[in-house]
């Protein structure tokens, strides 16, 4: 329930779940929901990127096909919601842009906190306003497989930040499960059973979004380039 209704002093939090999302898999949702529960944050919202500053080393699937899919992983659990705010904003979107947007939005009684795999925490520092993102949300960092996080380096590289305060170090189980996998998988013909929601699955065979490699390949061919033109 959310106790900002009947107690008009206490803050609502709310949990925002950044990513490619490209597939969502079962590893997002379980971060996002362990980091409501134990945060006991009012929602999480996952915001999908529209076109990522961080990653254009591959083909991205379109927008609208990865929020698609957003939506049917979330929309059985009324904690989680999703916002198009990335997508919808032309060009380059900065998370310190979107979470000020996102306060602007929901309003001053709201505390924003903004969950991320160590993965993605461990680049911060090449992140766009990275003093602003900590300034502007509590920076929630979750554990992942392989990962390290590097708190000393990230310190030394914001000066003016108290760590301490601003960031929460939260173990969950880890899940050896990645977009990169799944669309791995997909290429070769693996089953992806178990990965991700069942939904997700449907929609993925149905509008033939990850093609196997040997269909992928002669379409490629056909058209004579691969590239973006
Ligand atoms: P890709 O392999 O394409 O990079 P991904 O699985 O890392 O995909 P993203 O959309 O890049 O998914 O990640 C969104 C956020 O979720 C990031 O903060 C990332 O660190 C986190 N995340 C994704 N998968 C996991 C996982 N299995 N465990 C913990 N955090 C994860
Ligand atoms: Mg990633």
């Amino acid at each position: 329930m959310n106790t900002s209704e009947t107690n008009p002093h206490k803050h609502r939090k709310l949990g925002l779940m950044g990513g490619t999302f490209d597939p969502i898999h079962n590893g997002h949702l379980l971060i996002a929901n362990e980091a409501g529960w134990r945060l006991g944050l009012d929602k999480v919202v996952f915001i999908p990127t529209g076109d990522p500053p961080h990653k254009q080393d591959h083909y991205i699937t379109p927008a609208r096909c990865r929020l698609a899919m957003v939506r049917l992983a979330t929309q059985d659990n009324p904690h989680f919601e999703v916002s198009a705010i990335e997508i919808e904003r032309p060009g380059l979107s900065y998370t310190a842009q979107t979470l000020r947007a996102l306060q602007e939005d929901y309003g001053e009684a709201t505390d924003l906190y903004f969950i991320i795999g160590v993965d993605a925490a461990a680049d911060l520092l090449s992140w766009n306003e990275p003093d602003q993102v900590l300034t502007l949300a509590k920076l929630v960092v979750v554990n992942r497989p392989g990962f390290d996080f590097p708190v000393a380096k990230l310190q030394a590289g914001l000066p003016e930040i108290d760590l301490n305060e601003r960031l929460i170090l939260l173990d969950v189980p880890l899940v050896e499960i990645s977009s990169t996998e799944i669309r791995h998988r997909l290429a070769q013909n693996i089953s992806i059973r178990y990965l991700l929601p069942e939904e997700v699955i449907g929609y993925i065979e149905r509008e033939k979004i990850y093609l196997p490699q040997e269909e992928v390949l002669p379409a490629l061919s056909k058209k004579g380039s691969s590239d973006a033109h």
